[in-house]
């Protein structure tokens, strides 16, 4: 079922209840109100009634019968009988037998002194009437609400057929509120149903940029942008590693095409096999840092995390660094010693930030002449911070932020082996780990990068 159908019938459906129930009301109330009126009508007529036969004894009964139907009678219908203490009928304004009692009905008048209620069609009313020697008649009045009942049926077509032609304006104003209601979501399906990966720059009309519509459509442009930003940054990323690998594949290339052009010696086909091991080693290096990056793009919920003590796993950075690259020196050094171990131990993958490590550790070697990486370790109450520090070639200001995007490298840097992707990687996996990264540097005097990971 269409939304703008659902709403449209919820609505007649909620309004149609209230009715019916405030009609329902209305009703009860009017028959309780009718019935009350003429029970006081009632009692008002035994009253009048009874009075003159029984109090002034002489006057001719026969007389006041025909007085009494005249009146009482045509009038209402109203049906008098006065009873003596023995149940006998000492006045009725019509012929007794035609109305109906019981001594039991008596009696009960006789107990409770005024009775109201009702037998067949009939509102009853009894009431106890003394005469000047103390003698308790009882007066029964009855008769049939035929005006108050024929009103009462008035107000209950009256408020049928309200209830029903309020409940059909309803529905045709709830199917013209929804439609209107709903025209700005319609507009904005259109506009979505046009939309592809190759036109992400198409925007949704925003309104009045101020309703919840205005603000859907706001965050759905700005989640466009987001998309059509990681579309541009896959694309220069698909571009730059392609470059990055064409150009030690073109080198491999051309140095086959020239070991092929004549007969080698022995010595000359090795010289060239060795120099194709370096080349491809650098591939190779360049593809694992890739799969690195891709990665350190899951989603953080997919990455395995334990407790580890910091420092240990800095201690195998090191070890591999070193390993790796034996003219390299990495020092690492405690600012202060923790009084407890909680607070050098972080919720993390050991792997994912052993490759952080490695990677700034390396590069403080590799950019500085004396191939020097001091690291220190510290802490605070929420956060663990490890500094490594270089007194290399230093970054521009300018282009401290431009490092941690994949592929970028700094002028200065370009004679120095590397692709730029080992920041975006331990910029990634720091983010992972609920951490951050920064650096502070100054041309020609050194770097500092800071890896600030919160503490267990
Ligand atoms: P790579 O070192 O392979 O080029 P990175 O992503 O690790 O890639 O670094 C990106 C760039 O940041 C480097 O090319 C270099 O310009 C700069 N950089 C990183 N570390 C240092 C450092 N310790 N000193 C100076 N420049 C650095």
């Amino acid at each position: 079922m269409k939304i703008g159908t659902k709403i449209a019938l919820q609505f007649t459906f909620i309004v149609a209840t209230i009715l019916t129930i405030f009609c329902l009301v209305i009703y009860y109330l009017s028959e309780n109100y009718r019935q009350q009126e003429f029970y006081n009508c009632l009692r008002e007529c035994a009253n009048t009634t009874a009075r003159l036969p029984i109090k002034k004894k002489e006057i001719d009964k026969k007389l006041l019968k025909i007085i009494d139907r005249n009146t009482l009678d045509t009038l209402y219908g109203v049906q008098v009988l006065v009873f003596n203490d023995e149940n006998v009928v000492a006045y009725s304004n019509i012929n007794s037998d035609a109305i109906y009692y019981s001594p039991e009905l008596l009696n009960r008048v006789r107990k409770e002194q005024y009775l109201e209620t009702a037998y067949n069609d009939k509102q009853v009313v009894g009431s106890i009437y003394d005469d000047e020697n103390g003698s308790a008649y009882v007066v029964l009045a009855q008769a049939n609400d035929k005006y108050g009942k024929e009103k009462l049926e008035n107000i209950k077509d009256t408020l049928i057929i309200g209830l029903f032609s309020t409940i059909i304006i309803t529905i045709v104003f709830g199917f013209l509120f929804a439609s209107h209601a709903l025209k700005p979501i319609a507009t904005m399906n259109s506009d979505i149903s046009k939309i592809t990966a190759y036109n992400l720059k198409t925007k949704l009309h925003t309104g009045n940029n101020r309703d919840e519509l205005a603000r859907l459509a706001i965050n759905f442009n700005q989640m466009l942008a987001r998309l059509e930003n990681s579309f541009e940054l896959q694309k220069s990323f698909v571009s730059n590693a392609s470059h990055e690998l064409r150009t030690p594949l073109a080198a491999i290339k051309s140095e086959i095409q020239i070991a092929l052009e004549k007969e080698r010696t022995a010595v000359e086909y090795q010289t060239t096999l060795k120099s194709l091991l370096h080349d491809t080693q650098h591939i190779i290096k360049l593809i694992n840092g890739l799969l690195q990056l891709a990665k350190s793009e899951k989603s953080d919920s997919e990455v395995l995390m334990s407790p580890l003590r910091v420092d240990t796993v800095l201690f195998e950075a090191q070890e591999e660094v070193t390993h790796l690259f034996p003219s390299y020196e990495v020092q690492i050094d405690f600012e202060d010693i923790p009084e407890d171990d909680r607070l050098i131990t972080v919720l993390g993958n050991s792997a994912l930030l052993k490759t952080v490590f490695t990677n700034l550790m390396e590069n403080a070697c590799k950019y500085s002449d004396n191939q020097k990486a001091d690291v220190r370790i510290s802490f605070n109450r929420r956060n663990c911070l490890i500094a490594f520090q270089d007194e290399g070639i230093g970054i521009e200001r300018t282009e401290m932020n431009k490092i941690f995007e994949p592929f970028y490298r700094t002028q200065t840097a370009k004679k120095y082996r590397g692709h730029g992707i080992g920041l975006s990687i331990c910029k990634r996996i720091v983010q992972i780990h609920g951490g951050r990264i920064t650096v502070k540097s100054e041309v020609g005097k050194g770097s500092v990068f800071h890896v600030i990971l919160p503490h267990v």
